[in-house]
């Protein structure tokens, strides 16, 4: 009778984990004793205790899932001790951090218990779940979480799912740790910096290839790549700032320059790549999370409250009121100007935000003079009832990044300008967009005072 019981036993506590502490065990012998055969006590086990399987490959993974399952090969994995909370007497004192993989694509993941396999194991989590960690998706293996190591895996091997993907830049994004990507050098600078202690250089600049731009940093020299160079980068890695995705080479990314005869097949070339970028439209910057160095054009519909003449706190830059910051308590503010502006091109709207120097462009005033009409008005929204006149309903070209967020894409402009294209040809575009069609546009528009003029 053991014999015939032990697999299934080993199955249970495989999916299941500790059976006999669970009170699963107990069951299982319950059912058996009233001669339900060991088979079918099994799968009753399964689906009772299991729970509704939910299984999700890497791809399907965003933040905060619960309860799913997943099956893959560790890349990597490492551990480190945990300093236990104070005031705390028990509990973990060692995460399990590395990576995991499938054959459609790999994520970082941490774990409270050690794992019944290394690095080439393929592994089955049950229970798992997802938190976002530093703007990353990371999978998480809980107390509650059942591992278990899968032995007759059909997974891609090793050697297979550790080649990091070849992408476009414009497929870059806060899923990716690990990339591989074509590329040309538009910018670059070295700095020095200290890193724990010791005087490294640093090198950094933008990438670009045919679809978009994206910031790297080097921690280690590139000898002889510069301004110009198209390279190939494998296994970099992705690091998300402020909602951009921005690449890291390291000391295991493989770089190498792309010879002239190879170079000659690809679809872009530097003086491609380098050009000024073309305005995008705000509908398609709008369907990604975030963009590195785009333009785009429309008419100026409102210009938001909060812009004008604003204080700053002196330690922290954060915009105080009266006189108090946030966190710093009561201050002698910082005099600063800026505009927060909402620009339609007939496709989409974003907020964007015009710092000083763009916004005393934009509005045609200085600081100082926008103080002059603030002190000499009685009005304390003067600044920015003047700012509503002259930029409501301008057209104007930005240039800078675009994340998305709560409350849609905003945008913060890095330069601005007035383009130069047929004044005629966008009249016409508007009439057509003003057409008997669209008469909610209409009254949005005329709402919003639109002068051509
Ligand atoms: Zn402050």
């Amino acid at each position: 009778m053991d014999e015939k019981i032990a697999p299934h036993l080993e199955e249970l506590t495989r999916a299941l984990g500790d059976i006999e502490k669970t009170g699963i065990r107990a069951e299982f012998d319950k059912l058996l004793a009233f001669r339900v055969p060991p088979e079918v006590a099994k799968e009753s086990i399964l689906r009772k205790f299991g729970g509704k399987r939910k299984i999700l490959k890497v791809k399907d993974l965003s933040a905060a899932l619960k309860n799913f399952e997943i099956t893959g090969r560790i890349l990597d994995i490492g551990e480190k001790a945990i300093r236990p909370q104070e005031g705390v007497k028990e509990g973990p004192s060692k995460l399990y951090t590395g990576v995991l993989a499938d054959e459609t694509g790999s994520v970082v993941f941490s774990s409270w218990k050690e794992l019944p396999g290394s690095v080439g194991d393929v592994i089955n989590i049950r229970n798992a779940y997802t938190r976002l960690w530093q703007n990353r998706i990371r999978l998480s293996i809980g107390e509650q979480s059942l591992v278990s190591k899968v032995s007759d895996s059909s997974l891609p091997q090793l050697s297979e799912l550790s080649q990091s993907p070849a992408k476009k830049l414009i497929d870059v994004g806060a899923a990716d740790f690990s990339i591989g990507a074509v590329a040309c050098i538009l910018q670059l600078s070295h700095r020095e910096v200290l890193i724990r202690g010791k005087q490294s250089k640093v090198i950094s600049g933008v990438l670009g290839d045919e679809t978009a731009r994206l910031p790297f940093t080097a921690w280690v020299e590139l000898p002889g790549i510069d301004i110009g160079s198209i390279i190939r980068i494998e296994g970099a890695q992705v690091r998300m700032f402020r909602g951009m995705p921005s690449i890291n080479i390291l000391s295991s990314t493989k770089v190498s320059s792309v010879g002239p005869e190879e170079a000659e097949k690809l679809v872009f070339t530097f003086e491609s790549v380098a050009k000024d970028p073309a305005p995008m439209k705000i509908e398609e910057i709008a369907s990604r999370d975030s963009m590195f160095d785009i333009a785009a054009a429309g008419n100026v519909v409102s210009v938001r409250p909060g812009s004008g003449i604003i204080s700053r706190c002196p330690e922290c830059s954060r915009v105080v009121q009266k006189a108090n910051c946030r966190v710093h308590g009561k201050v002698e503010g910082v005099r600063d100007m800026r505009i927060k502006a909402v620009l339609d091109d007939g496709t989409g709207a974003m907020s964007v935000m015009f710092p000083r120097g763009l916004a005393e462009t934009i509005y045609g005033k200085t600081l100082e003079e926008a103080e002059q009409l603030m002190f000499s008005d009685i009005s304390k929204d003067a600044v920015y009832e003047d700012l509503r006149r002259i930029l409501t309903g301008r057209y104007l070209a930005v240039r800078g990044n675009s994340s998305k967020g709560e409350y849609g894409v905003s945008f913060v402009a890095e330069s601005a300008w007035v383009p130069e294209d047929d004044l005629a040809v966008r009249v016409v575009e508007l009439l057509h967009r003003l057409g008997p069609d669209d008469e909610d546009y209409v009254s949005e528009v005329s709402g919003g005072g639109i002068n051509l003029a």
